[in-house]
């Protein structure tokens, strides 16, 4: 794929076929045209993955690391216009950790699960009993994903699967369908024929897809409703499931935290990708002892940091993805406002606005029942909790039913590690928050889903265990 234009065209439905037009959330401006598929269209995808899958498993782990290797030099050869299709559909701006950063992090996970070993293990072998566990390819994998992170997650799904020799067949969310299209064009460019498919349709062809009696197991990754959904739709042929549902992280500070050192790192915790991240800081509980200070140093990093359109380089946030979502966060700061928080920063969105954006908003002076820390907001919206007491803070912390990921900022590291592991999270990060690395497994807690992803972990979750014994 040699440009931009070109990319897009690959991707464009063929005269006559139905097709759908894709808004940018920044301009409302057309940035392309999506196939409309139906169950027809997904019938066909399963059964030529379902075909091709023997000769794939057959490869070995050597050939299909190989083809990973190269469909990750294939992202980087169209990084440039994989980084503005995803910036114009899904409105994150190409700086910061945002497009850019997303394209370089597809390359850096399908790396990661082509070199990640994993080899038999002996469980036990005494002279009289010889166990052995292996991972066996469990055939088509279905893999369901959101908007906000559209081809990183993607890769976090089909990567590993591809590795672990099945082959797959996306569902990509209705609102960032080109980005998914576009990078499965790229992978395909070095995989083999039928390994991967897209499928760009509707929920219905989603909850298909999950029920598919030729579908071994769904990587689904979106809200907990829908995880829900998909439990149900895959009961009655016992799918294996990995669900990475919704978050409403929490952060605590501890009183010996130093307020200004803190500040850029709560910031981004919360506000990555304009706050439409599944592990981002959602619900930050400070100390009464420096709150204020908190407050202080966290408003004015935040009002530095520029909003706007994706394509200009000079912006770090940018606006909503769709406009339901928008009226989330609109609705939960309204709900703030009327309890009597304090609006530190933002908070007024311009109602004439072209685009979904909402102004990066800090709220102070917020009970813990509020609908803003209470719900998750997925956007630039952040509650800031007063507490007086560490159990206070864990037990606040701990009081909803989701757990993805949380944090605990401190000076001192062992105090932090033992709140830490107070915290019913799927991941605790410490002094920083939500930052992934494909060597670390990555899971929820409670109703945030569960099974792993990335590393070994992650290898084994998309393979049928098998004990040879003897
Ligand atoms: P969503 O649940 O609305 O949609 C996700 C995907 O599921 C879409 O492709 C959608 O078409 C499909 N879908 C919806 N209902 C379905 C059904 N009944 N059967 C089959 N497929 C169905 O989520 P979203 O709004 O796109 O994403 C935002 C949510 O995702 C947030 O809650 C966020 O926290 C969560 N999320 C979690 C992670 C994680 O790793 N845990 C990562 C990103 C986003």
């Amino acid at each position: 794929m040699e440009t931009y234009d070109a990319l897009l065209a690959s991707i464009t439905p063929a005269e006559g076929a139905a097709g759908r037009e894709i808004l940018d959330p920044a301009t409302g401006k057309v940035v392309g045209i999506a196939p409309v598929h139906t169950l027809s269209d997904l019938e066909a995808a399963v059964a030529a993955a379902q075909a091709a899958q023997p000769g794939w498993a057959a490869a070995g782990h050597e050939a299909r690391s190989k083809a990973l290797l190269a469909a990750a030099d294939a992202i980087e050869r169209n990084a440039e216009e994989l980084a503005t299709l995803l910036s114009r559909e899904q409105g994150k701006p190409l700086n910061g950790p945002n497009a850019r950063f997303e394209v370089g992090a597809c390359a850096a996970w399908l790396r990661a699960a082509a070199t990640t070993p994993l080899e038999p293990e002996t469980v036990v072998d005494d002279g009289e009993t010889r166990a052995t566990l292996h991972y066996r390819p469990i055939g088509v994998v279905g893999a369901i994903g959101p908007w906000n992170w559209p081809m990183m997650i993607t890769v976090w799904q089909i990567a590993p699967a591809l590795r672990m020799g099945n082959t797959v067949v996306v569902k990509p969310s209705g609102m960032t369908p080109l980005s998914v299209l576009a990078l499965a064009t790229v992978l395909n460019e070095e995989l083999p024929a039928d390994v991967l498919h897209v499928v760009s349709a509707g929920r219905d062809v989603g909850a298909r897809l999950a029920e598919h009696p030729a579908i071994g197991k769904v990587m689904f990754t979106g809200s907990t409703a829908a995880g829900r959904a998909i439990i149900r739709s895959s009961a009655d042929t016992v799918k294996r499931l990995t669900l990475e549902l919704g978050g409403n992280d929490a952060g605590i500070v501890l009183p010996d935290a130093d307020p200004a050192a803190i500040a850029e790192g709560l910031f981004w915790g919360a506000f990555i990708n304009t706050g439409q991240t599944c592990a981002a800081l959602k619900r930050l509980y400070v100390h009464e002892e420096i709150y204020e200070d908190v407050c202080a140093a966290l408003a004015e990093y935040a009002r530095n940091v520029p909003m706007g359109v994706g394509l200009d380089e000079a912006n770090l946030l940018g606006p909503l993805q769709n406009r339901s979502q928008y009226e989330i966060v609109d609705r939960l700061v309204q709900a703030a406002k009327d309890s009597g928080a304090r609006v530190l920063l933002g908070g007024d969105p311009d109602p004439d606005a072209a685009g979904h954006f909402y102004p990066t908003t800090l709220v102070a002076d917020i009970d813990n029942d509020n609908p803003l820390v209470a719900e998750e907001q997925f956007g630039p919206a952040l509650p800031i909790i007063k507490y007086a007491t560490v159990d206070e803070a864990v037990a606040k912390a701990n009081a909803l039913d989701v757990g993805l990921g949380a944090s605990v900022w401190s000076t001192d590291p062992a105090a932090a590690r033992e709140v830490a592991a107070r915290l019913e999270a799927g991941t605790v990060w410490i002094n920083s928050h939500g930052a992934v690395d494909p060597r670390i497994p990555f899971g929820g807690h409670k109703q945030s889903g569960y099974g792993l992803e990335f590393g070994t972990e992650g290898l084994k979750h998309l393979g049928v265990p098998q004990v040879i014994n003897g």
